[in-house]
């Protein structure tokens, strides 16, 4: 890509992005910035969702491939850590908030595809601990020549130090639940963080559409009732997978309703 592309690339990211702050902060009060983009040179911004969460932006299929988020504070939740070959923008990120991978307490993947996973890896020999849904982790086993012999990927580092199952999951401070959300793949989990009324929903829910039901182990039938019991949630803020955040009660709202009244009769 040409300089001159690129510079016209970013400054229309910037540009986005710097819209959805002055949206959210004229309608719903959420302060959102972006942070050290142009600084950083990471091609992936770094938005501050909430004082505790950050979010290092999906961009596209060759700079990053899915949503990162981070849960910061003295503990720090890394979740999604996406493709192992794209991890280094996860790096440089961390950097500029004077983090390092030491730092990471817990690293969680929301399923087993590899644009979530394979960034989990990384950390097997470092101190995070790291987690993924035990009928995901079974799953992925299950399919593991498949998987490397249709997208190139290994098993290599990736079993878990533990194993996420619906309900409780305290991490220091961070008091999370855990949904098993199957549909888009049959140990899909998303993470309710009731505090904060943050739904982390994986490929479950995104802005104006739902997961695909048409990869290995995923189910039309399953994807609604998992949908169906996460819009039961108190939720202000959903962080899906990929593509944008969903702000505000309302927004949220009306997603759900979206989902429901459109895709699910396309399902
Ligand atoms: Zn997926």
């Amino acid at each position: 890509m040409s300089r001159f592309v690129k510079d016209i690339r970013q400054k229309t990211i910037v540009k986005q992005h710097l819209d959805v702050r002055k949206e959210m902060n004229i309608f719903l009060g959420y302060q959102f910035y972006l942070e050290d983009y142009i600084i950083n040179n990471t091609g992936v911004p770094r938005m501050k969702i909430t004082d505790r969460i950050h979010g290092f932006m999906w961009q596209s299929l060759t700079v990053n491939n899915c949503n990162t988020y981070l849960i910061n504070g003295a503990t720090k939740i890394l979740i999604d850590p996406g493709h192992k070959h794209l991890f280094d923008h996860v790096k440089k990120n961390l950097k500029t908030m004077g983090l390092e991978l030491d730092d990471i307490d817990v690293a969680l993947c929301t399923h087993g595809h590899p644009d979530h996973l394979e960034g989990l890896s990384l950390f097997k020999d470092l101190p995070a601990r790291t987690a993924i849904n035990e009928t995901e982790w079974t799953f992925i086993q299950t399919m593991a020549p498949h998987l490397q012999s249709s997208m190139g990927m290994t098993l290599d580092g990736l079993a878990p130090d533990f194993l996420l199952t619906e309900g409780n999951l305290d991490i220091g401070d961070v008091h999370l639940q855990v949904f098993h959300t199957p549909g888009h793949s049959p140990g899909s989990v998303c993470l309710y963080w009731p505090d904060e009324k943050v739904l982390v929903s994986g490929d479950l829910i995104f802005k104006e559409g739902l997961g695909r039901t048409d990869l290995p182990g995923g189910d039309g039938d399953l994807i609604k009732q998992s949908i169906k019991r996460m819009a039961e949630l108190d939720v202000e803020l959903v962080l899906p997978g990929h593509g944008e955040i969903i702000a505000g009660a309302d927004e949220v709202k009306a997603n759900f309703d979206q989902l429901e009244n459109y895709w699910f009769s396309v399902i």
